[in-house]
This record gives C-alpha cells, sequence and structure tokens, in this order.
C-alpha cells in the first residue's frame, strides 16, 4: 500500500425524519410504488457480468404474500467456482492500486448513497426486509454510509501505523491483504452489514465471494449495483445467491480461501468454523475468521431507574424491527418497586403500537421476515401459554395469513434461568424476572451467568454506585454496554459493535479492530549502510 491521503475523522451521516409533508418521505413512497410495481430479475454478479440463469427463485415481501418483488437466481456449483475464480484473477489489478484509489470506489458509492440512491436502497429493505421507514433509513442508508467512509478514515490510520525507524536504517509495514479471496456470508435484518461484510475487506486489498441471505435479496442487489455504479472494478466483489450450505462447501473447500466474514446465527458460525477446522490442511494459509453471531441482550433496572426512560427502552430496544436486531433486549430484570406501575404504563403504550405493511408511515412495526421465523418465534409464545409459571402480560398474538404478523409480547417468568431468558428467540417477544429491591448484587450475578451469549446489555439506574456494581458483575457479560440508554441503535464510529462468549469474536464492526483482521502485515527492513566486516569490536 502507498502513502495515504490524511483524513480528517468523517461526520455520522444526518438521519431524515420522514416527518409527513418532507420532501424524504414523497420520494420514498414514489421509490416504494415503483418497486412494488416493477419486479427485478436479480442476477449473479461474477466478474463484473449479471448471471441470470434458471431456475430463478421469487423474492416476496414478509408482510404481503401476495407481492412479488422479482426474482433472483440461483447459483450453482459451477457459478461458484468462476466466483472464486474471478476473485483471484481481480486480486492483482486491485492491489496495484493504491489505498487512495480503492477508496475512493468506497468513498463515491457512500455519496451515490447519501444522494440519488438513498430511498432506492431504504425502499428495497422495507420491502424485502419488512423495516419501517425510520428503522430503513438508520440502516440502509445512514449506517451503510458511515461503514463506508468509517471504514476509509480507520483504514487510512491503520497504514499510519509504522515501526520506529533508526539512523541509516529504515523500517516499514506494508498492509497486504490476505493470501487468497475472502468468504462473506450476511444476514437479513441489517442492509448495512449486508454491505460492510464483502466491502471492509475490499478496501483493505482483498477480493471477495458474497453471499446474502436469501430474506434479503433486494437490497443486496443494489448494494451491488450501487459499487458497480461507483466503479468497483470486475471481480473484486463477486455475488452468488442460492443453497448456503451447497456454497459453503464449494468455497470452504478452496485452497484459496483466506478469510471468513461472517454476521448471523451462532449455530451457522459454529458449522462453519468447524468445516474451516476440517478443511485447514486444504488451505495455503490459516484463515481468518470474523464471525458476529447471536444474542440474548438484556436491560438491567435498580429501583432507581427513571420509569419513563425505562418504559421507551423496553418498547424501542424490544419491538422495533419486530425485535429482529441482534442487540435487541429480549430479557428485563426489574425490581418489583418498580415492577406494578411499570406493568401498567407498558401495557398502556403497547396498546398503542400499530403492527402492518411499513408503506403505511403510521406503523412502528412490520412483519417478522419469513415463515420459518414466524414458526419458532409463536413457538416460543406457544411454550409460555402451556406453562405455569409463565404469565403473559401483554401480546401473543400473531397471524401469517397476509404477512408475517406478530404483536409485541411480554412475558413474566418466575425462573430467571428460564428458556425464554437465556436463548435466543429473535422477535417481538421480551422475557421479565421481578427481583426482591434488596437483592441487586444476587440479580446481577445472575443476569451475568444466565445465558451464553454476552452481545449488549444495559443498565437503568440514577445511583451511581448501582452503575458502577453493574458494570462491574456485568464486565464480561456483554460487549456492548448501556448506562440509560436502550442496548440497540450502535452508531458507527462512536460505539464500536461486537460481542463475545457465544456472540462473535468481538472484532468490532466500522473500526479500526475489524480492518486489522482483513490484512497480513509485512514488516520491511532497509539498511543504507550495511555492515561490511563480519568481525565484532569485541574480538580485537
Ligand atoms: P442465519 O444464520 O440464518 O443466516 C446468516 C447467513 O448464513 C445467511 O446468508 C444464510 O444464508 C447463511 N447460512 C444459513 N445456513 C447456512 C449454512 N448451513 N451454511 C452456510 N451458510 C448458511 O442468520 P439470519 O437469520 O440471517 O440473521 C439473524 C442472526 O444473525 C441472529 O442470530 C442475530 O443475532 C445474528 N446477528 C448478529 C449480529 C452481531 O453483530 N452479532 C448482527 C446481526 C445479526
Amino acid at each position: 500500500m502507498h502513502a495515504s491521503l490524511e483524513l480528517n475523522p468523517p461526520s455520522n451521516e444526518p438521519v431524515l425524519t420522514y416527518a409527513p409533508g418532507s420532501t424524504e418521505r414523497a420520494a420514498l413512497i414514489r421509490e416504494l410504488e415503483r418497486q412494488a410495481s416493477t419486479p427485478v430479475e436479480a442476477p449473479l454478479v461474477i466478474g463484473g457480468q449479471a448471471v441470470l440463469c434458471e431456475p430463478m427463485r421469487d423474492i416476496r415481501a414478509p408482510h404481503r404474500h401476495s407481492v412479488r418483488l422479482g426474482a433472483h437466481a440461483v447459483a450453482g456449483a459451477q457459478h461458484v467456482d468462476r466466483a472464486i475464480q474471478s476473485a483471484m484473477d481481480a486480486r492483482a489489478g486491485w492491489n496495484q492500486l493504491s489505498f487512495d484509489q480503492r477508496a475512493a470506489v468506497f468513498l463515491r458509492a457512500a455519496e451515490l448513497l447519501s444522494g440519488p440512491w438513498r430511498q432506492r436502497l431504504n425502499a428495497a429493505t422495507m420491502l424485502n426486509q419488512s423495516k419501517t421507514a425510520p428503522q430503513a433509513e438508520i440502516d440502509s442508508a445512514c449506517e451503510l454510509i458511515d461503514f463506508l467512509r468509517f471504514n476509509v478514515y480507520f483504514g487510512t490510520k491503520l497504514q499510519a501505523e509504522q515501526p520506529l525507524s533508526t539512523t541509516g536504517v529504515r523500517n516499514r509495514i506494508f498492509y497486504r491483504p490476505l493470501d487468497g479471496f475472502v468468504y462473506a456470508v450476511t444476514p437479513f435484518n441489517f442492509t448495512a452489514i449486508a454491505g460492510n461484510l464483502p466491502t471492509a475487506p475490499a478496501l483493505m486489498g482483498n477480493t471477495v465471494v458474497w453471499k446474502p441471505s436469501p430474506h434479503a435479496v433486494l437490497s443486496a442487489h443494489h448494494i451491488m449495483q450501487l459499487l458497480m455504479e461507483a466503479g468497483l472494478p470486475d471481480g473484486v466483489i463477486n455475488l452468488v445467491h442460492g443453497d448456503a450450505e451447497a456454497i459453503s462447501e464449494s468455497v470452504l473447500s478452496n485452497p484459496a480461501f483466506a478469510g471468513l466474514h461472517f454476521t448471523g446465527s451462532t449455530t451457522v458460525l459454529q458449522g462453519l468454523w468447524r468445516r474451516i477446522g476440517e478443511n485447514l490442511p486444504r488451505y495455503r494459509c490459516y484463515p481468518r475468521i470474523v464471525g458476529e453471531s447471536g444474542g440474548k441482550d438484556f436491560i438491567f433496572a435498580h429501583p432507581s431507574a427513571d420509569p419513563l426512560a425505562l418504559g421507551t427502552a423496553i418498547i424501542r430496544g424490544g419491538y422495533e424491527y419486530q425485535g429482529q436486531k441482534c442487540s435487541a433486549p429480549s430479557r428485563l430484570y426489574l425490581p418489583r418497586s418498580l415492577w406494578k406501575s411499570l406493568e401498567k404504563s407498558l401495557c398502556e403504550e403497547v396498546a398503542q403500537i400499530k403492527v402492518g405493511d411499513p408503506a403505511d408511515f403510521s406503523n412502528f412495526m412490520g412483519a417478522v421476515i419469513g415463515k420459518d421465523a414466524f414458526r419458532k418465534i409463536t413457538g416460543y409464545l406457544d411454550l409460555a401459554a402451556r406453562d405455569p409459571s409463565c404469565r403473559m402480560v401483554f401480546g401473543g398474538d400473531s397471524s401469517d395469513e397476509e404477512g408475517y404478523f406478530i404483536r409485541p409480547a411480554l412475558i413474566e417468568v418466575q425462573d430467571p434461568k428460564h428458556r425464554l431468558m437465556s436463548e435466543e428467540i429473535f422477535g417481538p417477544v421480551v422475557a421479565a424476572w421481578i427481583y426482591q429491591d434488596d437483592r441487586y448484587q444476587q440479580a446481577l450475578e445472575v443476569c451475568e451467568q444466565t445465558s451464553p451469549y454476552g452481545l449488549t446489555g444495559a443498565i437503568f439506574a440514577r445511583d451511581a454506585q448501582a452503575v458502577e456494581l453493574a458494570q462491574q458483575t456485568l464486565r464480561s457479560a456483554v460487549g456492548n454496554f448501556y448506562v440509560n440508554d436502550k442496548p440497540t441503535g450502535a452508531v458507527v464510529g462512536q460505539q464500536p459493535f461486537g460481542g463475545s462468549r457465544l456472540s462473535g469474536t468481538n472484532d468490532k464492526a466500522g473500526a479500526i479492530f475489524n480492518l486489522l483482521r482483513w490484512v497480513s502485515p509485512q514488516t520491511i527492513k532497509e539498511n543504507f549502510n550495511p555492515p561490511r566486516d563480519w568481525r565484532y569490536a569485541s574480538q580485537g
């Protein structure tokens, strides 16, 4: 890599409001109508070429089964091999470009997304992933723009990290890409993550095979088009849709596989990791594994908590995007002294929440992502209904007639280690355990030990000592800790995001820590005055 431009830290992309009468709202409505009435054919993109092949699979809206948004191509083994080959062919050319030249592609993409492409990606995210306008805006517009700009800034800083040079000797670190291609496997729930996982390694000089979620094909299609419009050279990122297991099998058995950039469930990450372990003898290097996975995030309230702030955090954190954020709090630890009044106000507030088609801007929630998610989440609701130790405080209604709709649910449990308090449900279902006020420390310890995950958590307290105790007790329990705020909504550059334990490798997306994983530093010592006599002075 060559010397790089000096960059100041970028600012976070401002979040538009979509208030009635705003120009952005009018533009978004137009784009929603256009995309809903113009089905796309989403190809594979291999070596910059669009590949459409039979059979195509339908792309549908989770909130309206009758809407067909288009169809996407499905990769066969030959396409996966070609995608790998294209990535390997593109490596040398991509690496001949300086970091600044590569960065320019992604900065251009950020500018396009901030301007003319904004509503294209927002509408795709609303239609195919059932996000409301504000949820799409903070994801497919703002967070993705931030990832693109902040990665360039952090990449520049990383290159400035150089060793000492002494008189007559110059030492340098050359930030090489990994010795092969990177496999990016992305989840349905954040368009920004889908965009970040292939582009962060590419910025650092790697070439990529990208397999998006089958539930987010439309936004993946538009991200790929955006990157091409921004000047991404052919073959740097190769997009393949299709059977996740078969594609992964081909990719992970290729000797040139050098890194996995994954976000998704813990089970899938563990399966991929196992496969990589089995294939180790085939590879020409030890592959990097960056995997962010499941969570069982919590809100913990101390008796001194502000009840209004607490209630708002529970509603926004637990139910926005139908509880399908990896950081969404789905277990609550509440003191008995606050519980009765909080229960009453939560019931009143939640009764006002509208669930439905995100194109209706008065809806606070859309549908859950698909049939399997609907079954899994309603399965947990059935479990709670059958279990006499659980009390349904509100919610539990669901219908998959028109779309996959589940109303927000809150379940009080007697057992703090109940499955509802430890397993990832990934839907609008929150469990609450009520502790005795004088057992605060013990309750914190229960929280620390309940779930195998370690992603996000929040403490609500006005008492400074209570905050301190929570921070100390929960130090290893979460990768992102919030004080008097909901545990969702991490902002790139402000709260580097990632969890430990079974929540992932904690490489903090959109931060310098993550970029470090996509380079293999080479140290170069250059001697301007090498010794010309092999004898040492001590021998004289
Ligand atoms: P998922 O694990 O079902 O799918 C993720 C990706 O893996 C998709 O591209 C999918 O097609 C692929 N995949 C599925 N089965 C596979 C297999 N057998 N082999 C290879 N690839 C396979 O996850 P999802 O439902 O898309 O996303 C939700 C999950 O992601 C939740 O568990 C959530 O907590 C997690 N998540 C974590 C973070 C984080 O930062 N920790 C962020 C977002 C989402």
